[in-house]
C-alpha cells in the first residue's frame, strides 16, 4: 500500500453578490485549482510527486487573495483541465492501493462537493486520513489543531526555497516530511475523516431567493411567481410593468415598486448547468439607490430595454 499526501487550493468567488455566486453558490462555494500530491511506499519513502492546475468552471477569475497566497497565475490556469480531467488524471496517478491523507479536514469537503457539481455521478473521494488530528494527539490534547508549519518546527523541519509555503505541491511535501517523523504510519488510518455538507449561500440584507418550479427559464418568464413578485422585506405583491429584459450574464431581470422599500430588482437566475430539480431561482432584491430620478431613468431604460427586445422578436 502507498501513502498519498494530498494538498489542495481551490478558487473563490469575488464576491458573494456576484453572478457566478448567485449562480452556482448554492451548490458550489470553491472551485478547485490545483491539486498536489506526494506518493509514498510503506516505509515512507517519497517514491513521486504529482501537480496539477485545473480551470475553474464557475469562479473563473482568480480571488486576488488567492492568487497573492498561493502564487497561482491565471496564466497557471488557462491551458489546465476542468475538474473532471484533473480528477481522473489523480486518481489513476493513486494507483489501486493507497490510503489518502491531509493536514487537517478542510480539503476533503471541498473535493466531495467539487465531485458533486462536476461529475454528479455519486462519486465518492476516497478515505481520506487526518494527519492533523493524529500530531495533535501525538503532541498532547492542546495542540490538536495545529498548523503545518508549527508541526514542521516541532520536528525541526526547515522550508526551503525550492518549496514555496501554500503551493499545494509544496505543502503536500512539507505533511509528508511531518508524516516521516511520526513514530508509526499505520496510526494515521485511525483518524478517517468524513466530508462536511458546506454552508449553502445566503442571501444577503434586503434579499430574498427561491427556487422556482418552471422547469426552463422560458417558462418561469411566464409564470406568477416571476410577473407577481413578492417584496423581500415585506411580502407585498407587486408588478413588473415593463417586463423582463436578458442581461450581459443570462440574467432575467425586470424592475418592481414596493410602495414602502421602492425600487426592487427582480432577477430570473437560470441554474440549468448546476444539474439541480428546479433550474430557475429568482433572486428579489431591494435596489441600493432609491432616489427618485434614478428610479424613474431605471424605469425608462427598461420600458426600451424590453420594446427592443419585442421588436426583434417580431421582425425575427
Ligand atoms: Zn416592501
Amino acid at each position: 500500500m502507498h501513502y498519498i499526501i494530498m494538498d489542495l487550493e481551490w478558487n473563490q468567488p469575488l464576491s458573494h453578490r456576484s453572478a457566478q455566486y448567485q449562480r452556482f453558490g448554492s451548490k458550489l462555494i470553491f472551485d478547485i485549482i490545483q491539486i498536489g500530491a506526494v506518493k509514498l511506499d510503506e516505509e515512507r519513502r517519497m517514491l513521486a510527486s504529482f501537480n496539477q492546475f485545473i480551470q475553474p468552471g464557475c469562479y473563473q477569475k482568480l480571488h486576488p487573495r488567492i492568487s497573492r497566497i498561493t502564487g497561482i497565475t491565471q496564466e497557471d490556469l488557462r491551458a489546465a483541465p476542468g475538474f473532471p480531467g484533473a480528477f481522473g488524471r489523480f486518481i489513476s496517478w493513486c494507483g489501486d492501493d493507497f490510503a489518502l491523507a491531509t493536514w487537517g479536514s478542510d480539503d476533503i469537503s471541498v473535493f466531495q462537493q467539487n465531485l458533486d457539481f462536476y461529475l454528479n455521478d455519486g462519486s465518492a473521494v476516497p478515505p481520506v486520513y487526518d494527519l492533523q488530528r493524529l500530531f495533535g494527539d501525538l503532541e498532547s490534547a492542546g495542540k490538536n489543531r495545529a498548523g503545518l508549519q508549527s508541526a514542521m518546527k516541532r520536528y525541526g523541519i526547515t522550508a526551503s526555497m525550492d518549496h514555496p509555503f501554500h503551493s499545494a505541491v509544496s505543502d503536500a511535501y512539507y505533511t509528508a516530511l511531518v508524516f516521516q517523523r511520526f513514530p508509526q504510519a499505520s496510526e494515521v488510518l485511525k483518524y478517517e475523516q468524513k466530508a462536511r455538507e458546506l454552508p449553502p449561500a445566503k442571501a444577503q440584507k434586503g434579499e430574498k431567493l427561491d427556487d422556482l418550479s418552471a422547469p426552463s427559464i422560458d417558462l418561469a418568464l411566464m409564470s406568477p411567481q416571476a410577473l407577481h413578485p413578492n417584496c423581500p422585506a415585506c411580502g407585498k405583491r407587486m408588478t413588473v410593468p415593463e417586463g423582463y429584459a436578458p442581461m450581459r450574464d443570462g440574467t432575467w431581470r425586470a424592475l418592481a415598486d414596493c410602495p414602502e422599500h421602492g425600487l426592487v430588482f427582480i432577477d430570473l437566475v437560470n441554474q440549468e448547468n448546476a444539474g439541480g430539480k428546479n433550474p430557475v431561482r429568482r433572486r428579489a432584491q431591494i435596489c441600493e439607490q432609491q432616489n427618485p430620478a434614478y428610479v424613474r431613468t431605471k424605469h425608462l431604460q427598461w420600458e426600451a430595454k424590453v420594446a427592443s427586445l419585442r421588436q426583434k422578436e417580431v421582425y425575427a
